[in-house]
């Protein structure tokens, strides 16, 4: 059963809308960037199963099949952060393909000492994946001539280690938990910290963006579009912290 809604902007992005009735985040897809013979990148793979046993990666897979994809074709998988409703699906994804990882060095060492625990918690088992680099704040271009210009932005709060991603081209920001719509990221699981949190929403507040995608939906919505809904959105929630 296929419970992501596909949702494309732009002529290289999707993003998978989880919209099952247990938790999961929203995943984001790059068509077509790398070299060679797995051109694609995935951002965020999400839970393989959730609270409610509902199969959450058979859904992405299938939802991404729909629009012509497969996750034997993805190259690089990149994480905001090492939650399993975010990251428990990297291995499958990197069985099925031999993707490369990507995750900042404060979150992998997060993983190895705390991070990792929250699995047990879960009642799943902690991926074993290490990654293949480590992202850190600034520029990163990925493919041929440079074809994906992202931004990468450190935003501690969720989780110590948390990156959200800006693509310049077209201006979109995919914000990990760090903001949502009509609301921000928790910060009551271990390694959470307010503070950190509001520096970093000030920080992505900072963005000329014209598309918000948030690590999950709320009850007012999914993605952000339209540069002055984005403003005011991140108006609306640093109220809240
Ligand atoms: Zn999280």
């Amino acid at each position: 059963m296929i419970n992501h809604k596909s949702i494309q902007v732009g002529k290289n992005f999707y993003c998978y809308v989880w919209m099952g009735r247990g938790n999961n985040c929203n995943a984001s897809f790059l068509c077509h960037i790398l070299r060679g013979e797995r051109p694609h990148v995935l951002v965020d793979p999400g839970h393989i199963k959730n609270e409610l046993r509902e199969n959450c990666f058979d859904s992405l897979t299938q939802a991404m099949e729909k629009d012509g994809f497969r996750v034997e074709d993805v190259g690089l998988v990149i994480c905001t952060h090492s939650h399993p409703d975010h990251f428990e699906a990297i291995e499958p994804v990197v069985a099925r393909s031999g993707a490369l990882l990507a995750l900042s060095r404060e979150e992998d060492e997060f993983y190895a000492n705390t991070g990792s625990r929250f699995y047990n918690a879960f009642g799943s088992k902690a991926p074993q994946v290490k990654p293949f680099f480590y992202l850190k704040e600034g520029d990163l271009s990925l493919g041929a001539k440079n074809k994906l210009a992202i931004k990468v932005l450190s935003t501690a709060g969720h989780t110590p280690g948390s990156i959200s991603l800006y693509l310049k081209e077209p201006k979109i920001l995919i914000s990990g938990d760090v903001v949502f719509l009509g609301s921000v990221g928790r910060t009551d699981f271990p390694g959470g910290s307010a503070s950190l949190l509001r520096k970093s929403i000030d920080k992505l507040s900072q963005l000329d963006v014209e598309y918000l995608i948030p690590g999950h939906s709320t009850e007012a919505g999914d993605i952000i579009a339209g540069k002055d809904k984005v403003a005011r959105n991140f108006h609306l929630v640093k109220m809240f912290i």
